[in-house]
């Protein structure tokens, strides 16, 4: 899972960023509404982190224009304290989630997963396929009750395709949805990835649809 965190303030950006990072996610930031605005136009990400007070384009008007051009993603945002009209407008403006500043890391964490959670149709915090369960509260993958030991690619390759199920997903997808932005990306590693998920897991779980990608899906 990607996301995306737009924070002007240096030092709860990288505060923002490494937490998220240490959840297990492949993080981008903007610190001004422009560079925002620019990424969650043009990338795909799972999640977004939108602080309301920008330098350049407000936050407000940056999640306006991504919703008039029809951009989806779920958008939890940032507000200042006693900041209530700004969650209306925010809400108003196509937001899913809202924190009022200052907030723990780890509530904003468990808003995220729920955002992520609901997006893809999900119920409940464990994502189960068969005898596979990924508990994403704390990023625990088991099968048949055993613990997997995962690298954090392989886990997010592996929460990626939980999180779609018996969809047919590209290598290009799974690219854009497990590097941050600035990471040095060869989609030939995502093979290595599936071919190490594959000799954990039990066989059938991972199936290679000819010449479209990957599908996880339950063996008969
Ligand atoms: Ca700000």
């Amino acid at each position: 899972m990607r996301i995306l965190i737009v924070e002007d303030e240096p030092t709860l950006q990288s505060q923002l960023a490494q937490g998220a990072r240490e959840a297990g996610y492949a993080v981008d930031v903007a610190g001004n509404g422009v560079d925002g605005h620019y990424q969650g136009d043009t990338e795909p990400y799972d999640a977004v982190v939108l602080d309301l007070g920008l330098p350049q384009m407000d936050g407000i008007t940056v999640l306006r224009k991504w919703r008039a051009a029809g951009r989806t993603m779920p958008v939890l945002i940032l507000t200042a304290r006693d900041g209530w009209h700004e969650k209306v407008a925010g809400i108003d403006a196509g937001a899913d989630d809202y924190l009022t500043k200052p907030f723990h890391m780890e509530e904003l964490l468990a808003r995220l997963r729920g955002l992520i959670r609901r997006a893809g149709g999900h119920a409940s915090s464990e994502l189960v396929c068969g005898p596979l369960t990924i508990d994403i509260r704390n990023s625990r993958a088991t099968v048949n009750g055993q613990a997997l030991t995962l690298t954090s690619h392989e886990y997010r390759v592996l929460t990626y395709l939980m999180h779609h199920r018996d969809e047919v997903i590209s290598r290009a997808d799974l690219v854009e949805h497990i590097y941050a932005q600035d990471f040095d990306r060869d989609s030939n590693t995502v093979e290595v990835f599936i071919a190490r998920l594959r000799k954990k897991l039990p066989p059938g779980l991972i199936e290679t649809v000819r010449g479209l990608g990957y599908r996880l899906t339950a063996p008969q």
